[in-house]
């Protein structure tokens, strides 16, 4: 059974943290309230009000700040949608928005005004999408995304792989999914099963910002997942007063090794609407990064990226 924290006292006497920190925090949040999985709250250090995975899910007043350059849709989704549910941006490989909500509201989430209502995946909108595939033999891969796509069933899940093992020009599944880390028990016999039984390669890539977030729970999710075959890779995201220091990176990409999976992207801040207090500039992360180089070998080092409307791929910083 899946635990959520929602409310905010809840969350505060859970760390022990003074109830006077409520001033700081926004209150009417009814779009994006406060939502963290209790699993995760267990791996927040007690009584630290400044913990590097409570601040990415705790709401506060900066986020009601409009700040320049920081817009509602900021990577011109909207525009790509071409049928609700589906985003085919760049070559290859299409995303579908798999599910409306995720285990845990990130408070930078570049998604948090997306307009999922609209996004649901009917059975008509998922032949829809099928079809879409079908017509286009460039399409190499599926990536399912969100939401969070594992909040989707098993057996749901089972039935459209099925379908989309049955066109013959995909090669690739991929899954981006925040729950390997959030709540690794999601990541059941019957799910590894389905994926190791697959014509298409699977890969799944998760989502850790920082080593605290990665436990024993974690790391045998991850374990598990590449018995299977699948290949895990990570992306993070560069957020002030979470991961903006080298030390935090190294850390990162060395938990997430040992953990059995590879830095794939870090991603510098979309610049949402409400996320503005999280930004780090480009300069900034491309020195991090270059300090990085010289500390761990080449492939722990993520790819520093970001999104920007209308181009061909993530562009390299
Ligand atoms: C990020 C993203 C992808 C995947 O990009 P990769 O560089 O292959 O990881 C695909 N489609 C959309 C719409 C995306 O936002
Ligand atoms: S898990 Fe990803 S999609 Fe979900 S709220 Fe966090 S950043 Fe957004």
């Amino acid at each position: 059974m899946l635990k959520l924290v929602t409310e905010l006292d809840q969350l505060l006497a859970m760390l022990d943290l003074p109830n006077d920190l409520l001033q700081e925090v926004n209150i009417p949040m009814h779009q994006f309230p406060l939502r963290v999985p209790v699993e995760f709250v267990k791996r927040m250090q007690k009584g630290d009000p400044n913990d590097p995975l409570l601040k990415q899910v705790l709401p506060v007043k900066y986020e009601n700040e409009s700040v320049i350059n920081f817009t509602k849709d900021p990577l011109g989704e909207s525009g790509a949608n071409k049928i609700p549910g589906l985003l085919h941006k760049y070559h290859g490989r299409v995303l579908v928005t798999l599910a409306g909500s995720c285990v845990v509201n990130c408070r930078y989430c570049f998604r948090r005004h997306f307009p999922y209502e609209d996004n649901q995946i009917t059975k008509d909108r998922w032949r829809e999408i099928l079809n879409y595939i079908k017509k286009d033999a460039s399409i190499k891969e599926v990536i399912f995304s969100g939401g969070d796509p594992l909040l989707v069933k098993d057996g749901k899940l089972k039935s459209l792989v099925h379908d989309l093992e049955n066109i013959s020009h995909l090669t690739t599944l991929r899954i981006h999914s925040r729950i390997p880390i959030m709540t690794p028990s999601r990541i059941t016999d019957e799910f590894v099963e389905m994926l190791s039984g697959l014509r298409l390669q699977s890969v799944i890539v998760t989502h850790c910002n920082h080593a605290q977030e990665i436990d024993s729970s974690v790391v045998r999710a991850i374990s598990k997942l590449k018995n299977s075959g699948v290949t895990v890779l990570n992306q993070a995201v560069l957020l002030k007063g979470v991961n903006d220091s080298v030390k935090v990176l190294k850390d990162l990409s060395e938990a997430i090794f040992a953990a059995g999976a590879i830095p794939y992207y870090l991603h510098a801040l979309d610049k949402v609407q409400g996320a503005a207090h999280f930004d780090v500039s480009i300069e900034e992360g491309r020195r991090l990064i270059a300090e990085l180089e010289g500390l761990v070998p080449g492939y722990l080092v993520p790819t520093l990226v970001c999104e920007e409307a209308g181009a061909k791929s993530k562009v390299r910083l």
